[in-house]
Formats: C-alpha cells, structure tokens, sequence
C-alpha cells in the first residue's frame, strides 16, 4: 500500500510567500509552465475574463503533468470573471474622446462612435443616476452623467476624455449595480473549474457575503471542494468585510479595480488593514495586480515596484500575485525569478516571523486545539526549531499555524488528497500525502523519517510534531511533541 507520495524537491530553496503567476498567451506552453514553477510559482491563475475552455483545458493538463513529472503540488485557481462591465466594440478600432463634449452610453448592441458607445449592462440606465461618474479603462476615461431616460440610454459629459478602444472595462464606484455576482458565463465557467476540480476558484467584484454563500452553495450541490477566494475590488466589500473573511477560504486584495473604485491613496492602508484581518481570522490573502507592471516590457523591475514587492511580504501577505507580467509580458520566468529573489532576501530577515495573535484563553470547543497551535509556534521560536509537522484532513491546523508566521517550516501531512495543491497557496506550508493511522508513535516517526529522507530536516534538528491522541479517535489536534532529529 502507498503510505506517501515522493516529494522530491525540485528548488533547492523554497519561500514562505507564495507566488501566483496568472497565465495568458506568454506562458501557456509546457516549456513557459514548466519554467515559471522551477523558478517560483507555487499556484497558477486561470483568467476567465479571457481564453477559451479548449486553451484553459490545455493550461490544466500540462499543470497536472509537469506536476506529476516534477512531484510538486502546483495549485490551480480559477478566476471568474463576475460583473464586470465592458464596452462594446468601436469602429475602426479607436477614436478619441474631447474634453466637455457629450457621449451617450446606450444597452442596444452598436459600433462606438464619439457620440454613442455600447454598454454590456442592460440595467444601466436604471441603476444609475444623474452625477454619478462612470470610469473607462481603469479611470483612464473619467464622465459623468447628465441624464438617464431610465430604459435604453445614458448621457454623459466627457470630464477628462483621451483614445478610447474596444472592449474596454467600466467601473462605477457610486452606482448600486443590480447586476448579480454570478454572471451566466460565470456559471458555465464554473462547471468547467468544477468538472477539471480546481483546488481554487476566485470570485470576482464581491460585493456582500451572500455572494460567496451562493458560490459555495453551487459548488456544494456539485459535490466538489475547492476553496473560494472573494476578490476584494468594491468599496461595498469593505462595509461587510469581517463576514466575507469568515465565510470566504481566501481573500484577494485586487487592487486593480480597486484602485479605480475607491481613491487610490486608500488602497494601500485598505491592503494593512485586510492583511491584518485575514491573519488574525487564520484566512490566506493574495496582494495583487501591478505588483512588477513595468516588467511586461522591461528586463528589470522599477525601484518602486521592487518596494511594493518588499513591503506586500513585510506586511504579512501569503502569496504576491502577478497578471499582465506572466500572462501577456514578455519576460514571464524573468519576472518570477526576480520575485522570488526579493521574497528570498526579505524573508532572510527576522521582521515578519512570530506575528503575536491573540493566545486562546476561552474554554470553548476550539479551545483545546487552537491553544496546541498557538504553543506549538511560540515554541518553535523559543527552540529554534526547524520545522512543525501536523496532521490535517480540513487544512484547518495548517491554516491556523501558518497564520502565526513561524520562522520554522510547516510541513502538513493529509491523507486528503484536495488539500495537497490546494495549500500551496498558504504561507509557508508544504504538503506531503500520508494516511496511516496506526498510532501516533508510528506517524511521528514516519514523517520525520521521509521529511529526513527528502533533505527538509537534518540530523539533530529541533522538530515539533503536533498529534492527536489516541491516534484512531481521529480527533483533533491535543498533543504537542519537542523532539530532536
Ligand atoms: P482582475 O482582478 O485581474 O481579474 O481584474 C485583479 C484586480 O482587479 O486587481
Ligand atoms: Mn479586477
């Protein structure tokens, strides 16, 4: 019988922030794929918003190969696309748009001219109202609304106007957008992620916590279990945001549309502020977008890029996001390598280990295990151990210790076969397959033997092993144990 599956390590060094590398048609090649995961890419982003399901499916038999090839736990998130508003097409491809002259926007399908454009939002003209601003190719374009007749057209002035092209997204920070979150496509794309089980699927401009409840709910009735991640990029989310951590898996600080929807001097302390959140609620969070921009065209990063790098890690994020970078750039494993250069050197340093959460003191339930947690990283520090090794069917203890940023490294054990990849995402967690039950003795030194025998820990190494006792209860965690290699 296999007990565990080979996990030879394929990078010698292996960070603690994770990176997520969305792929396009700069990377969806074998080779590209292959590449971006030796050099650092530990979850890859399938964009929804573009590519059809026969280049998606592509995408994700080559992941699961050079998975299976490499023995590495590659993570795959599916990224639904949601409301998100567009133009139509313009005529001829582009026309430009004057300061103070008047543009209709209409719901009745049209080649955009300077004096009329097509939405794709037919509750347009009666969700919004007169003043409100609308937002063109990420706020690029800035109009306002004169008028609505309520039915099939909006008036708009043009406030600060330039080249307009097809396509182009549309933001409405002060519209109340009737649209649901759940789009159609979305739907169909749903049973494709679903269908090809994805450890990960992100939902787009969440607005409300019943948004991820009526996901989770589709997915539920599927029979499936990937994790979902809110798309934090509406000011909306923010009035909801501790309900939409608790019952999200993940969050994604999308600071794309963010930054268009709310003002951009916000985004920043809005990015402290959920990070601070998700590590106190023991939820993983993804900073994203524009993170290495100007490498789409460029060799290096700017200096800028580079601090916005250093301070996402410093912050406490569990995985940097790239779009554009990997997916259109034209240096995709350039990118991934100076990222994981950066993380490398920041993580080299001792500022974002042993975060002080709360300890737990309440005699609930929870209690027991959350308190093994909790004293199995205040002990790793104290020791200086090298690794904590745990057992999980739900990924619950891994959530709950990576979110402590321990110096030592995590290394999770489940006999569950979803959480492998799926916890690539997590900080610091490194998953291996194991599902014996025969005693806790047995499990202890299995896992310190195969961890010894892949070169994770060394001879007289500290190691910590949290259990539960007696092994065939199958309970929750109640047992920490110091030991030395
Ligand atoms: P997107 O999401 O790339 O799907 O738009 C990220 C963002 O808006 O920052
Ligand atoms: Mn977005």
């Amino acid at each position: 019988m296999r007990t565990f599956e080979k996990n030879n390590s394929v990078r010698t060094h292996f960070n603690k922030t994770k990176i997520v590398a969305t792929v396009g048609p700069a990377s969806s090649s074998r080779d590209i794929l292959r590449q971006l995961v030796l050099a650092g890419v530990d979850v890859f982003r399938l964009n929804f918003s573009h590519g059809s399901y026969d280049e998606h499916q592509k995408v994700i038999n080559h992941i699961r190969d050079i998975n299976e090839e490499l023995q590495i736990n590659t993570a795959m998130l599916v990224d639904l696309q949601g409301p998100k508003l567009r133009i139509g097409v313009i005529k001829g491809g582009e026309i430009f748009l004057e300061d103070g002259k008047e543009l209709t926007i209409t719901t009745t399908p049209c080649e955009g001219t300077i004096d009329q454009v097509y939405i794709t939002y037919p509750e347009f003209p009666k969700d919004v109202k007169a003043g409100e601003p609308v937002l063109i190719d990420d706020g690029k374009i800035k109009l306002e609304v004169i008028s609505t007749n309520r039915e099939d057209k909006v008036l708009t002035r043009v406030i600060h106007g330039g080249p307009l092209t097809s396509k182009k997204g549309v933001n409405l920070p002060h519209t109340n957008v009737s649209l649901p979150c759940l789009t159609e496509k979305d739907l169909l794309d749903l049973d494709f992620a679903l269908l090809n089980e994805v450890d990960w699927i992100g939902l787009s401009f969440v607005r409300s916590v019943t948004d991820i409840v009526e996901l989770k709910d589709k997915i539920k009735l599927k029979k499936k279990q990937p994790k979902v991640i809110a798309k934090i990029e509406k000011p909306e989310a923010m009035d909801e945001i501790d309900n939409i951590i608790d019952m999200a898996d993940g969050i994604m600080v999308a600071r794309g549309d963010l930054g268009v929807e709310m003002p951009l001097e916000q985004v920043t302390l809005t990015q402290k502020l959920l990070v601070k959140k998700c590590l106190a609620a023991s939820k993983p969070i993804i900073i994203a977008t524009q993170m290495m921009e100007s490498m789409i065209n460029n060799f290096s990063p700017t200096r800028a890029e580079v601090s916005d790098v250093t301070n996402s890690v410093l912050d406490g994020a569990d995985a940097l996001m790239l779009s554009g970078e990997t997916s259109v750039g034209k240096f995709p494993v350039q990118v991934i390598s100076q990222m994981t250069k950066i993380i490398a050197t920041v993580e080299a340093t001792s500022y974002q280990y042993d975060r002080d959460s709360i300890p737990p003191s309440n005699p609930e339930l929870k209690f027991i295990y959350n308190s093994i947690f909790y004293n199995a990283c205040k002990m790793s520090a104290q020791a200086n151990a090298k690794g904590i090794i745990t057992m999980t069917h739900s990924g619950y203890s891994a959530f709950r210790i990576a979110s402590q940023r321990p110096k030592a490294s995590i290394f999770v054990f489940t006999d569950n076969k979803n959480l492998l990849n799926a916890m690539s995402l997590v900080w610091g967690v490194r998953t291996f397959y194991y599902d014996k039950y025969e005693s806790t003795d047995q499990s202890i030194a299995d896992t310190i033997e195969l961890l010894k025998e892949q070169g994770f820990l060394m001879k007289d190494e500290v190691v910590i092993n949290i259990a539960s006792v007696p092994i065939y209860s199958r309970g929750k965690a109640n047992m920490i144990k110091l030991g030395i290699v």
